[in-house]
């Protein structure tokens, strides 16, 4: 009886944004399309997830079930030196007991045939085996970093046997499978130092990578050919036999995540536009200038005479250009105009040229309405999906995380972006740089490589998804997989 239902996937997702996004359209893809039933289990991270909740709550059709694991006990022996991301990672193997009674019941009561993890989520691979569950890694990042992560415990051996605790002292830049080169300071910051807790299970859970039955990326063949061939080399790099690995993207959110009463507005102005004159300029869900920055950031775009919609986010208050938006660093109830330059309000709303949105904008609207002409972003992966879908040129502005590599891509790989130079006094990036780098973007004679390079960029993603193209090919394959696994009937 039980081979008759549908199959079912359990996706168990660590709490970044940027991953439960593209983890959801994943799980309505194969819901609405393919005839899947999907159920989310929520680790608890004994902090509130407040805004995952109302995404997840908001955004996922009644079909698609989630459920929410209670807390774990207390952590008595955390590292005091341990960052918010070791808690993450600890919290999501702490859940294990937890999903393996919700597999339990589920079981029960479904044809359950594979689970889904994020790439810190591997400890519950030995759960799923014992339901005979089929196990995959979900990689919401490009398929440079799934190789960064893949070779990381060779790395490891390297830089312990040459005496390097952090990579970013190593002198050459370290050489990833099927990529370009990078500095180690270009690593994520999560993996440049070797000694801290965080990269340590890092280490351990990318050594367990080859438990999986396939490895899910959201990126495409034809972007990132060089990294997904390389995967197919088993174990010449020395990092031993990798499970298959499905790239299946890009796959973007397709309702926007909702702001404010400002995106109408927004998107009204935006109609009013010449072609391809836009400037959009943000930087994603959680990243921050400095008041200094964000001062220079102003008059360049000013000084630009290129129209443009900036998303404002009031500064950091340690100052720093581009930390991580977070309770410490910066007063939510602050209102992000008033740290503008004197005027500069004014200037704008009356010449018409710019329009200032607070804090948040309906982003995938924006970079697909053909006003907009080019995207000053911080480099988030999904960003950079969203762009390159819509053919639009970068000014690559990287803040954190993955960001320093992205921008090495999106530079020297893809090259569709410009990335500004910082001023060596202050290392900030200076108003007339930017200026220059607008107005070259959007109508230069400099930009114009990379405004035809988007072009062809937005062509091949849109072939890598249709019906017969690489990514919709890819998923296809790890669908029949799961459609023919038999379960075990309990
Ligand atoms: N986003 C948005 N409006 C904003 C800022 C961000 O809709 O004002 C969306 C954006 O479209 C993207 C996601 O939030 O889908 C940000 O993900 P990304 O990987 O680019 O960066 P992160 O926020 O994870 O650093």
């Amino acid at each position: 009886k039980q081979q008759q239902q549908k199959p079912h996937i359990v996706i168990f997702p660590s709490p970044a944004m940027g991953h439960l996004i593209p983890l959801s359209e994943f799980a309505k893809r194969l819901v609405l399309t393919h005839n899947f039933s999907v159920t989310f289990i929520i680790p608890n991270f004994g902090f509130p997830i407040k805004s995952q909740k109302s995404f997840l709550d908001s955004s996922m059709p009644k079909t698609i079930q989630v459920l929410y694991l209670p807390p774990p006990p207390p952590l008595a022996d955390v590292p005091s030196d341990a960052d918010p991301s070791f808690f993450v990672i600890t919290a999501m193997t702490r859940a294990v007991p937890a999903l393996r009674d919700s597999l339990k019941l589920l079981t029960e009561s479904t044809r359950l045939v594979a689970l889904i993890v994020d790439v810190v989520g591997t400890d519950s691979f030995e759960v799923a085996r014992e339901f005979n569950l089929l196990r995959y890694i979900f990689v919401p990042l490009c398929a440079m970093s799934l190789s960064l992560l893949l070779h990381l415990p060779k790395l490891d051996e390297g830089a312990q046997a040459h005496g390097y605790s952090d990579y970013k002292d190593i002198p050459d830049p370290i050489k990833i499978p099927g990529c370009i080169p990078i500095r180690g300071t270009q690593f994520v910051d999560m993996l440049q130092n070797r000694n801290t807790h965080t990269y340590k299970l890092f280490i351990y859970h990318t050594k367990r990578y080859n438990l999986a039955d396939g490895i899910i990326v959201n990126s495409f063949l034809e972007l990132e050919s060089g990294a997904f061939n390389a995967f197919a080399d088993d174990g010449e790099d020395g990092s031993g036999k990798k499970p298959p690995i499905y790239p299946i993207g890009p796959l973007l959110q397709t309702r926007p995540i909702s702001g404010n009463d400002d995106d109408v507005e927004c998107l009204r102005w935006l109609d009013e536009q010449p072609r391809g004159s836009v400037l959009f300029a943000s930087f994603g869900s959680s990243g921050t200038l400095s008041q200094e920055q964000l001062t220079e950031l102003a008059l360049g775009l000013e000084m630009s005479e290129q129209r443009f919609i900036w998303v404002v986010r009031s500064p950091a208050k340690d100052g720093a250009s581009g930390v991580h938006y977070n309770a410490q660093s910066i007063n939510k109830d602050d209102d992000p105009f008033d740290f503008l330059p004197k005027g500069f309000m004014e200037r704008t709303r009356r010449g018409g040229l710019g329009l200032l949105v607070r804090s948040w904008a309906p982003q995938i609207q924006i970079l697909s309405h053909g006003s907009t002409g080019g995207f000053l972003s911080h480099c988030g992966w999904n960003s950079i999906l969203e762009s390159l879908v819509n053919g639009v040129p970068l000014i690559a502005w990287p803040l954190f995380g993955e960001q320093e590599m992205h921008t090495e891509m999106l530079t020297k790989q893809f090259k569709i972006a410009f990335r500004p130079n910082k001023n060596e006094e202050d290392g900030l990036v200076g108003r007339e740089e930017i200026a220059k780098l607008v107005r070259d973007l959007i109508l230069g004679e400099g930009g114009k490589p990379l405004r035809q390079k988007a072009r062809e960029l937005k062509e091949a993603a849109a072939t890598a998804t249709s019906a017969h193209g690489s990514s919709a090919r890819s998923l296809v394959q790890v669908i029949q997989i799961w459609k023919n696994h038999e379960t075990v009937m309990l």
